[in-house]
C-alpha cells in the first residue's frame, strides 16, 4: 500500500476515534473518506461501534456501496448513506452519519439548527430530510440506495443534513474539515439548545456566516482543533498505532482476497 493511502486510512481511524472521544459517535454511527486516486471507491469500517474500528476493519467499497473485492465482514447497512453522497457530490471527500443526542431535538422539534458563533458557521445552512416524505413507513434505517439517493439530493449543495427522528449526517473536502464541522455543529446546537432556554436565540448574519466559514475551514484553523482533538485523543489512550496499522492491512487484504464471495455474508445492521 501507498504510503499516502496508508497515511490517509489512519486519519480515517484518528477522525473516528475524535468523534467517538466527543460523545458524537456512540455504539452506532460511521465516518468513510474517499479513494485519494479513484473517486469511484471510498473506505468505511466494517460493521461495529466505530470507536472498535483499526484500518485492518476498514473496507473498500464502490460508490453503488458494494466491496470492490470479496470480503467476510458483515457491512453496515446505512453505507448508502456514503456512497450516494459521493454520487452526487465530486467534491465531498469525507461523511460522518451520527446520532448525537445534542442534535436530535432538532431532529424531533423541527426547529431549524442556526449558527450561533463564528467557529460552527462551517455548518452553513442545515436542511431537514424526512424520510417518511417518499417512503412512508420504514424501520427509519436508509438502506436502499434511493433512500441514500434522496437523503443526498436534500443535502444539496449543503455540507449537513437533520435526518428528522434519527441523526445528522455531515460531509466535508477532508477528513479534518468534517470533523471540525461535525463536533462544532454537535457543539452549535447543545449551546442553541441552552440559548432558546433563555428565550430568544441570536444568530450570525448571512455575511457573518460566510465570512466566519470561509476564515474556519481553512488548514489553520481545522489543524489547530485536529491537533486539540488528538491529544484528547491520546489522553483516552484511544490513539491508533500508525506502523502496526500498516502492517495489519497489508495482511488483511491478503486475507480477504482469498476469502470467499462477499454477497452471502454482506447482510447489515446500521
Ligand atoms: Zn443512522
Amino acid at each position: 500500500m501507498a504510503d499516502d493511502l496508508a497515511e490517509l486510512l489512519h486519519e480515517l481511524i484518528v477522525a473516528t476515534r475524535i468523534l467517538a472521544n466527543q460523545k458524537v459517535l456512540d455504539a452506532f454511527g460511521h465516518v468513510s473518506v474517499r479513494h485519494p486516486r479513484d473517486p469511484g471507491r471510498y473506505f468505511i469500517s466494517r460493521h461495529q461501534a466505530p470507536e472498535l474500528a483499526e484500518v485492518a476493519d476498514l473496507v473498500e467499497l464502490d460508490l453503488d456501496s458494494q466491496p470492490v473485492r470479496p470480503t467476510e465482514f458483515r457491512l453496515y447497512s446505512e453505507r448508502v448513506i456514503h456512497g450516494e453522497i459521493y454520487k452526487a457530490r465530486p467534491d465531498v471527500h469525507a461523511v460522518c452519519h451520527h446520532h448525537s443526542h445534542d442534535v436530535l431535538p432538532f431532529c424531533v422539534s423541527g426547529r431549524e439548527l442556526v449558527p450561533v458563533f463564528h467557529l460552527p458557521a462551517v455548518i452553513g445552512h442545515v436542511p431537514f430530510w424526512d424520510q417518511h416524505d417518499e417512503f412512508g413507513d420504514t424501520n427509519m434505517l436508509v438502506v436502499k440506495p434511493e433512500e441514500g439517493a434522496s437523503l443526498a439530493r436534500t443535502l444539496g449543495k449543503n455540507w449537513m443534513v437533520l435526518m428528522r427522528r434519527h441523526g445528522a449526517t455531515v460531509a466535508g473536502t477532508s477528513l479534518r474539515e468534517m470533523t471540525f464541522r461535525t463536533v462544532y455543529g454537535c457543539e452549535n446546537a447543545a449551546l442553541q439548545s441552552k440559548a432558546m432556554a433563555h428565550g430568544h436565540v441570536d444568530h450570525l448574519s448571512p455575511g457573518e456566516m460566510k465570512l466566519s466559514s470561509e476564515h474556519s475551514v481553512r488548514p489553520p484553523s481545522t489543524n489547530r482543533a485536529w491537533n486539540y482533538w488528538v491529544r484528547h485523543v491520546e489522553r483516552a489512550g484511544l490513539m491508533p498505532a500508525k506502523a502496526g496499522a500498516r502492517r495489519a492491512t497489508a495482511s488483511a487484504t491478503r486475507a480477504k482476497t482469498k476469502r470467499a464471495p462477499a454477497k452471502r455474508r454482506s447482510t447489515t445492521r446500521r
